[in-house]
């Protein structure tokens, strides 16, 4: 199932993308698209669910965040070799976690808001997956069972902030209002045939500045699920993002980062596009 949330910021009713790409509304089938939406329990409810019996949503309303009540975005840095390197980084050991805030998060068509004295934000497509069932000390090879389905996330940065201001943690650069667009589909698990080899793109203005493939990851889906659960018990409807592929700002040479007035795509095979209209913040 493709699930979303639809209508205006702070209203967003729970729907689904039919297999011919329409939206149908959900409401009459389940109250949101929350962590109880997400369970084994709640997810085998819904497939229940003629999606052809569904209403046909008119229109095109904004699409905001798949799931609501999300308590953490974790996320993972340098996850693809080739990032690592053209950020003039080490290949990690083991897996880089930083945490974005959750304020950060924000719809996949909502503009990104450069914070007030930015002069490096940046751009980072990645795969998320959105933990299903709570998860602690979870080994490897069960990891993947407590996934509900995976997403777009655009990890948005400030560099200056991340590495020059950040004591050596990134947390700073991670967490600015709407630095973290999710969306615009959360894709069940059993829809995703093989999460290690999945296209990502960006382009800006137009122009290709991402691509990459799931498959040149340093840690996979399942190593981070275990990983992360080590350190912290994962919740139904908390959201990993897996780290960036090569093409992001920070890494060209001269360095290039967002202004007021571009338009940042991504997408990533299966999982949508997302839209956002870079503005400066306001007054
Ligand atoms: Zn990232």
């Amino acid at each position: 199932m493709k699930l979303v949330r639809y209508g205006r910021e702070g209203r967003e009713k729970p729907g689904l993308i039919d297999a011919e790409g329409r939206l149908r509304d959900l409401s009459g089938a389940i109250a949101s698209i929350d962590p109880q939406a997400l369970s084994p329990k709640g997810l085998a409810a819904l497939r229940k669910t003629d999606a052809q019996s569904l209403p046909l949503v008119r229109g095109k309303p904004r699409l905001g965040v798949p799931v609501t009540g999300i308590s953490k975005l974790v996320a993972v840095g340098l996850n693809y070799r080739d990032h690592a390197q053209e950020s003039g980084m080490a290949i990690p050991a083991e897996p880089i976690l930083f945490m974005k805030a959750t304020t950060c998060i924000s719809g996949p068509f909502d503009p990104i808001v450069l914070p007030k004295d930015s002069v490096k934000t940046d751009w980072e497509v990645e795969l998320g997956i959105v933990i299903g069932s709570l998860a602690r000390y979870v080994p490897v090879e069960k990891a993947l069972d407590f996934v509900a389905g995976y997403c777009v996330v655009n990890d948005v940065s400030e560099r200056e902030y991340q590495l020059e201001r950040g004591g050596g943690q990134w947390d700073k650069g991670k967490g600015c209002d709407t630095f973290g667009p999710i969306g615009p589909w959360l894709v069940t698990r059993d829809e995703v045939r093989d999460p290690q080899d999945l296209r990502l793109w960006l382009e800006v203005n137009g122009s290709r500045m991402q691509h990459g493939n799931t498959r040149t990851m340093i840690f996979g889906c399942a190593e981070l699920v275990s990983y992360i659960s080590r350190f912290m018990t994962l919740l139904p409807g908390d959201v990993i993002a897996t780290g960036t592929p090569p093409g992001v700002g920070l890494g060209m040479k001269p360095p290039r980062y967002l202004k007021a007035g571009d338009t940042v795509r991504l997408g990533i095979d299966g999982m949508g596009t997302q839209e956002q209209k870079v503005s400066a913040w306001p007054g």
